[in-house]
This record gives structure tokens, C-alpha cells and sequence, in this order.
């Protein structure tokens, strides 16, 4: 039991009793760590300011049996640009709540951490629609489910690929379609994002083949985390 420090990003917090929350955040040195902040849910409090889902912090904490108490919080970014627009804010959640679910408790992963705050600066310096779909399939590649996309990741053939199953490792060629059609033009940009491309990739225009990849990257993260994502489909209804 001690003190330590960390950098990271506050990803949810929930309440606890009458004045304080429990506060996740992914760090760059212990993955995810869940602390208490105490009298944070008092009106005109700048230390829970400071702990709002989104924001980047320098935290002091200290260390429990159960649960960490985060002693003090200093604000890195607070993303007001993401903050102020809806659909930022949107993707930045969905970006949150998949992180959540991929950072573990005292597994450091400095990766994740800086992509995830690569993503935000981006995201409040100069949104782009493949943004958050590149977001997820580098995650996807950093989490081991590296698609394959040069050939039919069931039979090998190079030859009219037509289709993407991330359960079945890729692209698939019509004799062994499953999933999800493709059309090659999305087959090239989920390259481009995944094979060193990505800063060209991020200069797309909206277009069908954004549309594309932005909803097989997420069907795929879904297929990835056996789960929908709740933030994803919020503006669905
Ligand atoms: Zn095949």
C-alpha cells in the first residue's frame, strides 16, 4: 500500500453515497484503476470538474485493499471541443466505452493509453469520419485480431474477395462468403488505416466507402467484445 502517480483518462464514474463517486480511468503504467473521489459530487466541486468521463489527468492516489482513493487530480485536457459539439461527444463516449472494456485492472498497456489520447487530441483538434473506425481497428490489431485482408482468410484465394467476417479471421472470397459484404474500395482503406496509411486515410471525405468501413469497424468491435455498444446506439432510437 502507497502513493503513486499516473496519467490517464477518466472513462466512467458512478456514484457512491450521498457525496463522492468511484471514478474508472485508463492509465499509461496500471491499465484501468477504479478509485474513490470524496466530495466530488458537491455543487461547485473542481476536483470532480476535474473527473468527468473524457477528462486527461494527473492523478495522485493512493493505494487500498479494495478500492484506490484518488487524492489529487490535475487537469492535462479537458477536450472542450469535443465537449461542445454532439456528435464528437458521441464518438469520443463510444470510444470510452469500448476502452473500458479492453483495459484490465493492473495490466499496464501504455499502448491503448496513447492511442486513446492520440484519438481524443485528434478528435478535438479536427474530426474526420474515419477517426473513431480507425480508432477501432487499430484496437482490433493491438488486441490480437488483426483482420486479414489480402486474402480469404479460409481458403487463401486472392480472387474476388466479397466479403468480412472478423469471426472468421477476414476478408472471405465468394465460394467462402460469410458475414458481411465488402466492396474492394473498403478493402484498400481498412489497409491503408492498418499498413501505414492511416494519416492519408484520415483526409478521406465522407463518402459510401467511409460509411462502409466506419460500420464494419464497428460490427466488428461489437463481433470482438461479444457485445453492443451502448454509446454507439444512442442515436439510433
Ligand atoms: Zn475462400
Amino acid at each position: 500500500m502507497g502513493l503513486y502517480r499516473e496519467q490517464g483518462v477518466v472513462l466512467r464514474t458512478i456514484k457512491l453515497g450521498e457525496s463522492d463517486r468511484i471514478v474508472s480511468i485508463v492509465t499509461a503504467g496500471r491499465g484501468k484503476i477504479r478509485g474513490v473521489a470524496k466530495g466530488v459530487r458537491k455543487t461547485k466541486s473542481r476536483f470532480g470538474a476535474r473527473l468527468e468521463p473524457l477528462s486527461h489527468v494527473s492523478l495522485l492516489v493512493y493505494e487500498g485493499r479494495d478500492l484506490d482513493t484518488i487524492s489529487q487530480a490535475e487537469s492535462i485536457d479537458h477536450f472542450r471541443a469535443i465537449r461542445e459539439d454532439l456528435d464528437r461527444m458521441a464518438s469520443a463516449m463510444t470510444m470510452l466505452e469500448v476502452v473500458d472494456q479492453v483495459a484490465q485492472p493492473d495490466e499496464a498497456n501504455p499502448r491503448l493509453y496513447q492511442m486513446l489520447v492520440s484519438a481524443l487530441r485528434a478528435l478535438a483538434e479536427r474530426p474526420a469520419p474515419l477517426l473513431m473506425p480507425a480508432f477501432f481497428w487499430k484496437l482490433l490489431s493491438l488486441e490480437g485480431a488483426h483482420p486479414l485482408l489480402a486474402e480469404c482468410a479460409v481458403c487463401g484465394s486472392t480472387a474476388d474477395l466479397v466479403a468480412f467476417d472478423l469471426s472468421l479471421g477476414g476478408v472471405l472470397c465468394r465460394d467462402c462468403r460469410s458475414g458481411r459484404p465488402i466492396t474492394p474500395e473498403a478493402i484498400a482503406l481498412v489497409r491503408r488505416v492498418l499498413e501505414g496509411g492511416l494519416a492519408g486515410a484520415l483526409n478521406e471525405p465522407a463518402s459510401p466507402v467511409t460509411a462502409e468501413v466506419d460500420a464494419l469497424a464497428a460490427w466488428s468491435i461489437e463481433q470482438h467484445l461479444e457485445r453492443r455498444l451502448r454509446s454507439l446506439h444512442v442515436l439510433d432510437h
